[in-house]
């Protein structure tokens, strides 16, 4: 028996996970039995390794998440980075809702951060999103406005970064973090990305933190909203839950019934028409979903 350490998954490749324990990092082969479930460690997941005479590492035991996304696969994330630009490409208000609240179901928490100011009026954008309760970072990469702000999110956090391509994720990225060496715009990704020849997700350490770079994972992979059930819905909007009470023993779907607390508070503009455009949308892709078609995922 060798020794056993408790450490956290940086990358999984080539069949080798990276477990760094303190300062140490070990390259360790999976063998607990945790594989009879047919789970395999993620980047995020803290796992018991076994380090044997020979200096070999083997993962033995992955400890309970606290959450997990699968595309792409990371574990135990603190935060999410949902990313979008003011212009170019034009932001999708139902796009950033629906992202915003898989993460808050998943108890990982939002932060909405719109690039490329130097380009638009963020008027509208700060009426929809600069008072639902999530922080929100204007910057602009091009003249460095703003960008600063976001680092101390950054700090002592396991973070990831979402958003569609175009929006300026890895521009920004570079900024925080300039080891990482992201190739920007579409010409230069095609031709490849830079010492990045693989395609597997790593944890970066940054700010006591550690930052997800999902490569091949660049657009709204993040697990699609169909698997909510219509019923924690509401949960993904955190502004309406004021109202939530007044309605809940009725079974209100806050969609269209006359007295929703909800859409009174849209009536009086305490919750914006966007937000409960998105909800309403969302809402209606999910009405129809059975139990056993969520419960197979
Ligand atoms: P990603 O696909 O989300 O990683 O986006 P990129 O970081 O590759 O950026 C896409 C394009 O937007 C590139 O041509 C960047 O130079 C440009 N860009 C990124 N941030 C800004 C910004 O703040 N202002 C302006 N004007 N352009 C930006
Ligand atoms: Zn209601």
């Amino acid at each position: 028996m060798g020794e056993m350490k408790e450490g956290l998954v940086i990358k999984g490749i080539g069949g080798f996970y990276y477990v760094q324990c303190g300062d140490v990092l070990h390259a360790c082969r999976a063998r607990g039995k945790f594989r009879k479930d047919k789970i395999s460690p993620y980047a995020g997941d803290r796992v018991r390794i076994e380090v044997d005479a020979n200096d070999e590492g083997y993962v033995q035991e992955i400890l309970p998440r606290k959450n997990f996304l699968v595309r792409p696969p990371l574990a135990n994330l603190d935060k999410l980075f949902v990313v979008s630009s003011v212009c170019d490409p034009q932001p999708s208000t139902l796009i950033i809702d629906k992202t915003i609240a898989a993460a808050e179901l998943k108890g990982i928490e939002p932060v909405l951060v719109f690039t490329k100011t130097d380009l638009s009026d963020t008027t509208e954008l700060k009426d929809i999103y600069g008072s639902i309760g999530i922080r929100c970072y204007f910057v602009s990469a091009a003249d460095g406005v703003g960008v600063d702000d976001l680092r101390p999110e950054l700090t002592g956090c396991i973070s990831a970064f979402t958003g569609n391509s175009g929006v300026g994720k890895s521009t920004l990225l570079n900024l925080l973090v300039p080891e990482l060496e992201l190739a920007t715009g579409e010409t230069s990704k095609k031709l490849g990305r830079g010492r990045h020849t693989t395609r597997h997700v790593e944890l970066y350490p940054v700010e006591g933190g550690y930052v997800a770079d999902t490569p091949g994972f660049s657009t709204m992979d993040i697990e699609r909203y169909e698997l909510f059930r219509k019923e924690e819905l509401p949960e993904g909007f955190r502004e309406f839950a004021p109202y939530l009470g007044e309605c809940k023993f009725t079974s209100c779907s806050h969609t269209c019934e006359k007295g929703c607390a909800v859409l009174k508070a849209v009536e009086e503009g305490k919750i914006s028409r966007s937000r409960i455009d998105s909800y309403i949308a969302m809402y209606n892709e999910v009405k129809d979903i059975k139990e056993w078609q969520l419960s197979k995922t």
